[in-house]
């Protein structure tokens, strides 16, 4: 059997002149993604991508790995025959057998591309499905509320059957959008970050914070590890290491308490911006959350995102806690996410941070540091 997995392109479809492009790049994707299962011939035609292995192929890995690429709106895999009627019922019964004992009523639901296919699609549908019915007399036809959708495709190079698709990750393919830098803390917002902007087709590279020896090796590799499982969406991604112990120290000792957090994030900003820069990115994605901790009143973020003049993206912005723990469940960072290990933003929190520090206030305790100098040492230190 012609076992081949077709990926249906998303948003790509909505593109103009560009439209190649954005189609070479999930193209890319597909390719770098589909390496760990086997050797697979991959070629677009009509807002589709197909998949087509030509070793013995790992299918549902691969199948799994391919919802998770973004610029796919579904995901199916099928079975490849003969653009001949007979050979498609054959294929319908063979390829889908399982899936036939298992219900009780069916409807076959065609679509004709290739104009030169001599049946309509309703034809072929109604063909179909009667030749099923006859070969497996259990199988009642329903047309309203059937337990198995059984597509049959009529494409330029064959016939294609299979049953329900599964939803695509969506989005654009990563690459097409260019670089930024994401702040990778270990908690559950940030992964969920990243992954919204990786899924806008904006290729990541994300930086963290570690400060030894107030937090350990295990919150380090904690970070590493949200990076990896981030990767089957967001592509091989490199997480730069920058040790923030001595800032976060020289900031503790000549800064006011309540302000303690909000210059921070301005040294990380300002760091994070530099390594963008270098690295020819256009913005920095944080988790952010709009009143969810002292540090995240519209005013901190204010006074935090002064620091730089690069965009500062917080697509959680709006969402509310439950909604971003739902993300990271289907995306599957939540489990590492909730490992105990602290982070070093945690170990320096203030008792009572201020919700609502005044620019002026915070320019004036950052001038007891000589900031530049602390940010360089940082840079020196990146792992
Ligand atoms: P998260 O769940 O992502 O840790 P949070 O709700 O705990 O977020 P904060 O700890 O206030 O929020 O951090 C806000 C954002 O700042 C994080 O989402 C992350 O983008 C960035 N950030 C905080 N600490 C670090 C760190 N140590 N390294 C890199 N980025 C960090
Ligand atoms: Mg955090």
């Amino acid at each position: 059997m012609n076992d081949i997995i077709l990926l249906k392109q998303g948003e790509i479809v909505l593109k103009g002149l560009n439209r190649r492009e954005f189609e070479n790049k999930l193209i890319e994707n597909v390719k770098r993604r589909l390496k760990p299962f086997g050797t697979f011939k991959v070629y677009s035609i009509q807002s589709t991508v197909y998949v087509e292995p030509l070793s013995d192929c790992d299918m549902d890995a691969a199948l799994e790995a391919m919802s998770r690429v973004f610029g796919a709106l579904s995901v199916t895999r099928a079975a490849a025959c003969e653009k001949d009627k007979d050979a498609i019922v054959k294929t319908a019964a063979e390829y889908l057998s399982a899936e036939i004992n298992a219900a009780k009523s069916f409807k076959v639901e065609s679509k004709r591309s290739d104009k030169r296919f001599p049946m309509n699609s309703i034809e072929l549908s109604q063909y179909t499905g009667g030749q099923l019915h006859d070969l497996i007399p259990h199988l009642k036809p329903d047309m309203h509320d059937p337990e198995l959708t059984i597509h049959v495709e009529i494409r330029d190079l064959a016939a294609y059957v299979h049953g329900p698709a599964l939803p695509g990750a969506g989005g654009l393919p990563v690459g097409t959008g260019g670089r930024m830098v994401t702040l990778l803390s270990g908690g559950i917002d940030s992964p969920v970050a990243s992954h919204m902007i990786a899924k806008r087709g904006i290729a990541l590279i994300p930086i963290h914070f570690y400060s030894h020896p107030y937090t350990s090796v295990m919150a380090k590799d904690k970070v590493l590890k949200l990076a990896e499982l981030l990767t089957a969406y967001c592509g091989r991604m490199n997480v730069v290491l920058v040790p923030f112990t001595k800032i976060s120290e020289q900031i503790r000792e000549n800064c006011t308490e309540g302000l303690i957090t909000v210059i921070m994030r301005r040294f990380m900003l300002r760091i994070a911006e530099r390594i963008a820069s270098d690295n020819r990115c256009s913005a920095i994605v944080t988790g952010d959350n709009l009143g969810q901790v002292a540090s995240q009143t519209a005013e901190a973020l204010a006074v935090v995102e002064e620091s730089v003049s690069m965009p500062v993206f917080r697509p959680l912005i709006a969402f509310d806690k439950n909604e971003i723990v739902n993300i990271a469940y289907k995306i599957g960072t939540y489990e590492t996410s909730i490992l105990p290990y602290e982070d070093c933003c945690t170990v320096f929190t203030p008792k009572r941070p201020k919700t609502k520090p005044k620019l002026d206030e915070v320019l004036e305790a950052e001038a007891k540091l000589d900031v530049e100098a602390l940010i360089d040492e940082a840079m020196k230190g990146i792992l």
